[in-house]
């Protein structure tokens, strides 16, 4: 049995504690949605004031060198550089994730247009996010590319002599399932295909490796673990083996070797800058700072190894009370429990029309936040999702948390009429 005392003890000994003081959370509210939208740096309601005061206010169009607005990108890439395994200017912070797929992605066809001009297949996981699979299947019609999509344990097999290109997501958004970057890159490269990855919910939230892995290209997201506020850039990392070999197909000004020289033609910058297009959003960039902040504080208390610790004993803890107090109440688990094969995130499922989004909105009435994600066709499981964000959420909060969840069901609260209501957002 474990008892709330233990979860207690296990705060107090927590090494990474303190570093739940520098976000701003509403009073007991316990949010377990960090991996969708991570909460608030208390600094960045000071870092926008002063961004917009001070820096567009009054400095105005001096800023961009005064302030250092113009090579923001760059410099945002090289603090994320060391939480996803990527080396100094490799990593740029800028547009959306779908846009970065779409950068990245026509990067690999082109490459692989020219290096194996036979391989026309692009393969994915039916399950992937679905703009990942939206950008996927635009280019491929555009590039004429057939998009192929299979169940995670049938890619072994799918690695064939028509694959151009694997792309995944390293951890699954619905299921928190993670794969093995190094063996599925090695087996993708094996097949003479290149790798691109999706790291939406793994930078910040679990270790990665991406030039150990020898991987082709990235991306990832930076509002979900980094933290970065509502609409955050994302971001993209390109291996230096392929960097120059492209323009990336959104070839705009802000990717020029010489922007401000003005000149009609294109002129690629050099290194990974090529990868941006246009203006940057300043405010944006500037918070996504506040959010990197974060991780600087959890160096010096051992980092992403001290982080993914805990991570996983959050994640274990969960499974355990959810299994103590929930047991009989028709609640499955769909994230592996095998720790190298899950992110930082717990989902669990619940037979598709028996209530899992009215008991996902039962928990927030009472102050616990997670979200809800409506079941497949192929397993017609609903699923109940909580993120585990290791800067900020504790143990306590994690009892807490599965008592509410085993309220709502005993008491049948989760019934309730007001409860069935869904919005634009879920
Ligand atoms: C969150 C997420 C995105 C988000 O893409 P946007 O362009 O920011 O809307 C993309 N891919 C994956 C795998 C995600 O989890």
């Amino acid at each position: 049995m474990i008892t709330l005392q233990d979860c207690q003890q296990r705060d107090a000994s927590d090494p990474l504690r303190s570093l739940r003081d520098l976000f701003s959370l509403p009073p007991g509210l316990i949010y377990l949605d960090g991996n969708s939208l991570g909460a608030m740096p208390k600094s960045a309601a000071a870092r926008a004031a002063q961004v917009v005061t001070q820096e567009w206010g009054q400095d105005l169009i001096q800023s961009w060198n005064k302030a250092g607005w113009f090579d923001l990108p760059q410099r945002l890439g090289n603090r994320i550089a060391p939480l996803i395994g990527a080396g100094q200017d490799q990593v740029v912070a800028t547009d959306s994730t779908s846009i970065n797929l779409y950068k990245v992605l026509s990067a690999a066809i082109t490459i692989a247009k020219q290096d194996a001009p036979l391989r026309r297949v692009l393969l994915s996981e039916r399950s992937n996010f679905p703009t990942d699979l939206y950008i996927a299947e635009g280019l491929c019609q555009a590039q004429g590319f057939t998009l192929k999509l299979v169940e995670p344990e049938e890619i072994a097999a799918a690695l064939d002599s028509d694959l151009a290109v694997l792309m995944l997501t390293h951890v699954n958004y619905r299921t928190g399932a993670m794969h093995d970057m190094a063996s599925v890159t090695a087996a993708a490269h094996a097949a003479g295909a290149l790798m691109v990855w999706d790291l939406a919910h793994s930078a910040g939230a679990v270790p990665v490796d991406l030039l150990g892995a020898g991987a082709d290209f990235a991306v990832g997201c930076g509002y979900k673990y980094l933290n970065g506020g509502p609409g955050a850039p994302a971001f993209l990392w390109v291996n230096p083996l392929h960097t120059e070999r492209f323009w990336q197909p959104l070839s705009g000004w802000w990717g020029h070797a010489a922007p401000f020289a003005f000149t009609p033609d294109y002129q690629p910058a050099p290194g990974v800058t090529r990868y941006l297009c246009g203006t940057q959003p300043v405010v944006s960039l500037s918070l996504l700072a506040c959010g990197l902040d974060g991780f600087a504080a959890a160096e010096p208390l051992g980092g992403m190894a001290a982080l993914r610790a805990k991570s996983l004993a959050l994640t274990d803890l969960f499974i355990a009370l959810v299994e103590q107090r929930c047991e009989g109440y028709g609640l499955g688990l769909a994230t592996p429990r095998e720790h190298a094969k899950r992110g930082s995130q717990v989902c669990l499922t619940r037979e598709h029309g028996q209530g899992a989004f009215a008991i996902v909105q039962a928990l927030i009435a009472r102050g616990v936040v997670g979200d809800f994600r409506a079941g497949d066709g192929a397993t017609h499981k609903d699923i109940l999702r909580f993120g585990f964000t290791p800067l900020y959420i504790g143990f306590e909060e994690v009892w807490n948390a599965v008592e509410h969840l085993y309220q709502v069901l005993a008491n049948g609260e989760w019934q309730r009429p007001e409860f069935k209501q869904q919005q634009a957002v879920t």
